[in-house]
């Protein structure tokens, strides 16, 4: 597990699943509040996380539909009683078809119906925290980044990762619309913004700015 901080915030991440998924347990200092994001499996592994950090967690939240990031939703939210939020409605297809991708990739997954479907311009709070919501399809249609401007952060799933982007051969890929994504809603946030993506290390923009191989072509930039 890699541990996360920014003043006034925390994080906890956790490799789930054999795509080994960065479940990220995020929380408010100032009131111990958390949320998990993206609890694709292994949930013992993210319980055991919530115990030996001693943060109350109030919400699941989802960047989007695939089985590595919201195949233990359902099964969390029982457990713990909390709401799902997100992804982007235009996912509903993948969240429906958990079950039948679990068996396909072996581990358990269930389908899950998120309590509030999230869209661009969407805020999403974490005890004192307020992360916005921007829809950044192509890796998914549904999609969703998180971005605490404030404290200089983002949760960005599978949208952009350290020296690579999402794939976009999966069902409702779009590799057009993926850099669009990137390149008007993600560079735009400033190059000090720190993330944390769906698999691999953190970045920052500034670093993706200048080293992503799939963001230095001609009329990105
Ligand atoms: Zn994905
Ligand atoms: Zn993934």
């Amino acid at each position: 597990m890699k541990e996360f901080s920014v003043p006034d915030v925390s994080a906890t991440i956790i490799p789930v699943t054999p795509f080994q998924q960065n479940c990220t347990l995020l929380w408010c200092e100032k009131t111990k509040k958390a949320a998990v994001v993206d609890p694709g499996g292994d949930l013992d592994r993210i319980r055991e996380a919530i115990a030996q950090s001693g943060v109350s967690v109030e919400k699941i939240i989802l960047t989007h539909g695939h089985i590595d990031h919201a195949g233990g939703a359902a099964e969390l939210r029982e457990d713990l009683g909390v709401p799902v939020e997100g992804p982007h409605e235009a996912d509903r297809f993948l969240l429906e078809r958990l079950a039948e991708q679990g068996q396909v990739y072996g581990f358990p997954a269930r389908a899950v119906t998120p309590d509030r479907w999230l869209k661009e311009g969407d805020t999403v709070t974490v005890g004192d925290l307020t992360l916005d919501v921007l829809h950044c399809p192509g890796h998914s249609p549904g999609s969703v980044v998180l971005v605490s401007p404030a404290q200089r952060f983002a949760l960005v799933g599978d949208v952009l990762f350290q020296g690579s982007v999402g794939r976009v051969d999966l069902p409702g890929g779009d590799g057009k619309a993926l850099i669009a994504s990137i390149k008007d809603k993600l560079l735009p946030l400033g190059d000090d913004i720190a993330f944390i993506c769906g698999h691999g290390p953190m970045s920052t923009i500034g670093q993706e700015r200048q080293t992503n191989p799939f963001l230095q072509g001609e009329g990105l930039l």
